[in-house]
């Protein structure tokens, strides 16, 4: 590993390998280093790394992941980034061991949440892995999304990706029929990860793929607990519209005036 950083320790099982809290030598910050072994991946696998290298190194916004550098070395590429002190909002959420959020703290995180998916679709960039893991949390509270490793810039001709991937739980109606995924597909996710934190589980809940798609594909849930307010309620009915274009912009849903309210301490 490069003389630069020193590991502190693991804090994180990456899917091309591991994800460690380093220190920069010559200053004692703290950073995450996120390795990824390309001798052991294919040619493909080899291409998303390098993506999301590509993605994150031209973003800039208070609530995504900062990175800093990435380099080469005896077959790893590193990956050096912000770390996130409060860790992911997934170990957040479990650790509330049923415990449900102030809606306060929800919205807050959600509005940020939104920021950081407009700024991206703003550029044209999909995300397509929005989920809770992929979500991290600082000491003063700020949200950041993270984890560009599947992401896509579209080039304009096509406003669609078309490989089906992502975690089981977030697939949106139209990835389950096979459809490409589009931007609507992001915020169906934002959905099912604003439904995590307002109920600490996930919206589509089934034992097998087969029970999971006719859930997703029926869009029916679990009401979430009534100490939420209705407009937290219509919001996640209308990010789970099964028609991707009956789904709000992130924009749009900045625009109502119960999540503006908390973004103006951001903008
Ligand atoms: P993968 O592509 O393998 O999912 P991630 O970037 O999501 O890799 O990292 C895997 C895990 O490592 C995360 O779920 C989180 O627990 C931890 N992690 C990654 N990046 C950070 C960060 N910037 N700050 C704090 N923890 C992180
Ligand atoms: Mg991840």
């Amino acid at each position: 590993m490069s003389v630069a950083y020193s590991r502190v320790k693991q804090i994180g099982e990456g899917s091309f390998g591991k994800v460690h809290l380093v220190s920069d030598r010559a200053s004692g910050c703290k950073h995450v280093m996120k390795e990824i072994n390309f001798t052991r991946i294919s040619a493909k696998e080899y291409q998303e790394a390098r993506q999301e290298v590509a993605v994150l190194s031209t973003l800039r916004h208070a609530n995504i992941v900062a990175y800093r550098e990435s380099f080469e070395e005896r077959g790893v590429l590193f990956i050096v980034m912000q770390y996130c002190e409060g860790g992911d909002l997934f170990t957040k959420i479990e650790r509330q061991q049923g415990l449900l959020f102030e809606e306060d703290v929800i919205l807050d995180w959600f509005a940020q949440l939104c920021l950081a998916v407009k700024y991206i679709h703003d550029r044209r960039i999909l995300h397509r892995d929005i989920k809770s893991q992929n979500v991290f949390l600082t000491r003063s509270g700020l949200v950041k999304l993270g984890d560009f490793g599947i992401s896509r810039v579209l080039d304009g001709t096509h406003d669609f990706a078309n490989t089906c991937i992502g975690t089981p739980y977030y697939l949106s109606p139209e990835i389950c029929e096979n459809k490409p995924y589009g931007y609507k597909s992001d915020v169906w996710s934002l959905g099912c990860v604003l439904y995590e934190m307002a109920t600490l589980k996930h919206p589509f809940l089934a034992n097998n793929i087969k029970t999971l798609l006719t859930k997703i594909l029926r869009g029916t849930y679990p009401p979430i607990a009534s100490v939420y307010s209705v407009e937290t309620r219509d919001l996640l009915q209308d990010l789970f519209q099964r028609d991707p274009k009956n789904r709000p912009s992130p924009n749009a849903v900045l625009r109502r005036p119960f999540i503006f309210a908390r973004c103006r301490k951001f903008i």
